[in-house]
């Protein structure tokens, strides 16, 4: 896989003041590198092995975040080395977070993964158990939530236009429900970027589109 770069830029133009993660499972440091050369200043990685192998190669000034599942027991390896966790998934996992955060002395920013189309394959909360998790956010001093993150399901992205509007939605109502004031809304892919701005996207995690065969 190399780095398109004139699709790098042409999406970069497009997204505007959105944040554009790059999705870097594909690469390895080198073409991490090559993008942030182009502009690219975010690089999401779904696998903690991965990004720790990376993370030691970098010699950039841009951030890791953490897009993919999160096991509990390797938060550890992790915690100091991301600048936003997208994919908090359970309760422990948040408990968790909130621990090893508090021996590395940070406040860790993280988004609520929401399965809005409730499939069975995907993780995160459902709409209905959102309201348990942030009665719960007071308990957690180490810990700032700042949105909501989704994966729209694999269909035409026209049709999964609903989701993220849905998501759009959810994301006001718990700021009012809960007076807060979260402001990000991680959703979006290579397939469905467009629809997903289109419902307030603030950070979309791209991968396959930045690269070429
Ligand atoms: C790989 C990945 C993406 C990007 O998907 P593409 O189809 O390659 O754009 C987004 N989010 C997560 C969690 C991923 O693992």
């Amino acid at each position: 896989m190399i780095v398109n770069e004139n699709m790098v830029k042409q999406l970069l133009e497009e997204l505007g003041d959105r944040v554009l993660v790059a999705a870097t499972k594909y690469v390895d440091v080198e073409q991490i590198e090559e993008l942030e050369r182009i502009g690219v200043t975010h690089f999401g990685e779904n696998r903690v092995q991965a990004l720790l192998e990376k993370y030691d190669n970098y010699h950039g000034k841009g951030s890791f975040e953490f897009i993919g599942t999160l096991q509990k027991n390797k938060v550890k390896y992790i915690i100091d080395k991301v600048s936003l966790i997208h994919s908090i998934d359970s309760l422990g996992l948040l408990q968790e977070v909130d621990k090893q955060a508090k021996k590395h002395n940070l406040i860790m920013p993280v988004l609520i993964q929401v399965n809005i189309a409730k499939e069975e394959t995907k993780h995160g909360f459902s709409v209905l158990e959102m309201d348990d998790i942030f009665l719960q956010l007071d308990k957690f001093t180490n810990i700032e939530v700042r949105g909501l993150m989704m994966m729209a399901p694999n269909i035409d992205p026209v049709e999964a236009e609903s989701y993220f509007e849905a998501t759009q939605q959810l994301l006001v109502q718990l700021n009012d429900k809960f007076n807060m004031e979260m402001t990000e809304l991680s959703m979006g892919m290579s397939n469905d970027y467009r629809e997903a701005m289109k419902h307030g996207a603030t950070r979309i995690r791209i991968g396959r589109a930045l690269f070429t065969d």
